[in-house]
């Protein structure tokens, strides 16, 4: 099986890479953001206890998203791997993902990172809010909270997996189409 992780800043454009990155590669997508969403929507208690976090742009605890990642590589068949999306985003994470793999016989096989500047990530997300209507996206003061969260506890990642020999950096300007040929070149590869 093979681990894909993808990697960015809020509005990078991992969830629209994503689907043509399943789809070539026979993954499961899991994106933790999509999945919180859910049960959100669903009104579970885990859903409830995420859902102000996530409106105030703080991240919801490391042991939650774990969780949910955990029950999905139990469950799965009939795919060649996965491709997490917006998992692993602390240290802590990153090093309960590699315990969960590792207690399987896997391991991470590759990072594929969309980098943006800041400027590009707001005018993406102003963007996106305009279409999806994501509470978080639609304040500029909760999309400023996820920026700094992102270079305060997920940035470190970048380090931690370029030291395993794991990090491939993306340029994710351009089109949508010019950065998907970046990321398939890069995955041919993996
Ligand atoms: P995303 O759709 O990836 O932008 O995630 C939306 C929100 O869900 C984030 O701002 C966090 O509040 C929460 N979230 C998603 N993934 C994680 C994660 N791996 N760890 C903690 N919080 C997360």
């Amino acid at each position: 099986m093979k681990y894909f992780i993808l990697f960015g800043p809020p509005g990078a454009g991992k969830g629209t890479q994503a689907g043509d990155m399943v789809k070539r590669y026979s993954l499961c997508h899991l994106s933790t953001g999509e999945l919180l969403r859910h049960e959100i929507a669903l009104g579970t208690p885990l859903g409830l206890q995420a859902k102000a976090l996530i409106d105030a742009g703080n991240l919801v605890p490391d042991s939650v998203v774990e969780g949910m990642i955990q029950q999905r590589f139990e469950s799965a068949s009939g795919i060649e791997g996965f491709l997490l999306d917006g998992f692993p985003r602390t240290l802590e994470q990153a090093e309960a993902l590699d315990q969960m793999l590792a207690a399987r016989g896997e391991k991470v096989t590759g990072v594929i990172s969309l980098m943006i500047p800041d400027a590009l990530v707001h005018e993406r997300i102003a963007h996106r809010a305009l279409i999806e209507g994501r509470a978080d996206d639609a304040r500029d003061e909760i999309v400023q909270n996820r920026i700094a969260t992102y270079h305060a506890k997920t940035e470190p990642l970048i380090r931690f997996y370029h030291q395993a020999g794991l990090y491939h950096e993306i340029d994710g300007t351009g089109s949508v189409e010019q950065v998907r040929e970046r990321v398939f070149s890069t995955m041919d590869k993996l």
